[in-house]
C-alpha cells in the first residue's frame, strides 16, 4: 500500500489517521518487521492491522557474501514457494540495492541466467517494496551507518513486463516520510519493452531509464535479445528518442561486452552513430559467466578502445561497470534461483 492507502484504510476503520502515519514510520523508516513491537498504537488498532492486513518480511532461505566483501546476495522466499535473489552492492561512499522484478523472465536474452530459467511469475509491489526493506535492514546490520540511496531495477526480470507493479514499489520507496529513495537514484533497466518506454515517457516517470542495447543492428541484436524481434530496433530508439524529448532527461544504454562478438572498433561506431543525437551514457558491462551462454567477457583492452571511440568519435561518456559479486553469481545476469 501506498501512504495515502494505508491512511484511507485506518481512517475506513474509524481510527485516526495519525495511527497510520506511525505505522508508516515504523515500517519504513524505522524498518520494523512483522514481529517488532508497534508501540504507540493502541492494541485495538494494532488488532485490526494484524487482523486485516499482512506486514510481511521475505524469509532469507539463502544469504551469501562475495570474497570482495562488498557484495552480499539474499535468496528471499514468496508466499506460493517461488524464490527470487537481491544483491546489496557497497562501494565507497554508497550502497546499491539490485532488486528482481518478476520471478524469472519471459524475454529469453541468451546470455542471462534469468532469461535462461524461463518465466514463474509477475512480483507484487509488495514484493518488490520488501526486498528493498531487506536489503536497507542488511545494510543498517552491517553496521553502516549511512541509510540506504540508490536502488537499481536490475534483478530477475523486465521491470517493464510488470509496469504497474514496478511503478507503485517506485512510489512507496520514494515516499519521503519513509525510506525516502530520490528519483535521481532509481534506475529501472529495461531490454526494450517498447509500449513500457513510452508509457514511462507519458506517465512523467521519475526514474531514471536504462535501455540494454547490446547491439547497434536488428540483426546482431535479435540474436542476443530474442524479444528484438516483437520491439525492432527502430521502433525501439523512436520510444527512446520520445522519452528523452518529452521528459527532457538523460538516458543510459547498457552494453554487455562479449569478445568478439560486439567489442570490435566497428561495434563502437555502429553503437556511436546510433545515439550520438541522443542525451546518453553508455554502461558497458563485460559479459559475465552463465552455464548457458559459452561466450567469453572482452578483455580490458578491448573495452577501452570502445570506450575512446564512443568518447573521441561521439562525444559519448561511458562507465565500464565494475564486476562485483561474480564469485557468489551475484553480477549482472547472473540471477536465478534453483528449485
Ligand atoms: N531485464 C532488464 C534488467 C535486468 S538485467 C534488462 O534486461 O535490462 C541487467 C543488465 O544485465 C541488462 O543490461 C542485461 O542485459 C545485463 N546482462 C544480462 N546477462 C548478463 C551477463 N551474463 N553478463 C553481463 N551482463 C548481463
Ligand atoms: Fe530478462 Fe533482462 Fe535477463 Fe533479458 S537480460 S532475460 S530481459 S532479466
Amino acid at each position: 500500500m501506498t501512504r495515502p492507502e494505508l491512511g484511507a484504510l485506518v481512517e475506513s476503520w474509524g481510527f485516526s489517521g495519525v495511527h497510520a502515519a506511525r505505522l508508516w514510520r515504523y515500517l519504513y523508516l524505522g524498518l520494523a518487521g512483522p514481529s517488532d513491537p508497534l508501540h504507540e498504537i493502541p492494541a485495538r488498532v494494532r488488532s485490526r492491522i494484524s487482523a486485516e492486513t499482512r506486514i510481511g518480511a521475505l524469509p532469507v532461505l539463502l544469504e551469501t557474501g562475495s570474497s570482495d566483501g562488498f557484495t552480499r546476495k539474499f535468496l528471499l522466499g514468496l508466499a506460493d514457494g517461488e524464490r527470487i535473489e537481491s544483491v546489496l552492492m557497497r562501494f565507497t561512499g554508497r550502497a546499491t540495492a539490485c532488486v528482481s522484478s518478476q520471478a524469472g523472465c519471459a524475454m529469453g536474452c541468451v546470455f542471462c541466467a534469468t532469461g535462461q530459467m524461463g518465466y514463474r511469475r509477475q512480483l507484487s509491489a509488495g514484493e518488490i517494496v520488501s526486498q528493498v526493506v531487506h536489503v536497507a535492514r542488511a545494510l543498517r546490520a552491517s553496521g553502516e551507518p549511512r541509510r540506504l540511496r540508490n536502488v537499481v531495477f536490475m534483478g530477475m526480470g523486465e521491470p517493464l513486463h510488470n509496469y504497474g507493479s514496478v511503478m507503485r514499489a517506485v512510489d512507496i520507496i520514494r515516499d519521503p516520510a519513509g525510506l525516502g529513495l530520490a528519483s535521481s537514484r532509481i534506475t529501472l533497466s529495461t531490454v526494450g519493452v517498447v509500449p513500457g518506454i513510452r508509457r514511462m515517457a507519458d506517465d512523467a516517470s521519475p526514474v531514471h531509464l536504462a535501455v540494454s542495447l547490446h547491439a547497434a543492428t536488428q540483426e546482431e541484436r535479435a540474436a542476443l535479445v530474442p524479444v528484438a524481434r516483437k520491439w525492432p530496433l527502430d521502433e525501439l530508439m523512436d520510444a527512446c528518442r520520445h522519452f528523452c524529448s518529452v521528459l527532457d532527461r538523460r538516458i543510459f544504454f547498457e552494453w554487455t561486452l562479449i569478445d568478439g562478438t560486439n567489442d570490435t572498433p566497428a561495434h563502437a561506431h555502429a553503437l556511436g552513430r546510433l545515439i550520438r543525437r541522443l542525451p546518453a551514457q553508455v554502461n558497458l558491462i563485460p559479459l559475465n559467466p552463465t552455464s548457458g551462454y559459452a561466450g567469453d567477457p572482452s578483455r580490458g583492452e578491448a573495452a577501452r578502445r570502445f570506450q575512446r571511440i564512443l568518447a573521441d568519435d561521439y562525444g559519448l561518456p561511458s562507465t565500464v561497470r565494475q564486476r562485483r559479486g561474480i564469485d557468489i553469481a551475484a553480477g549482472c545476469g547472473q540471477l536465478a534461483a534453483p528449485a
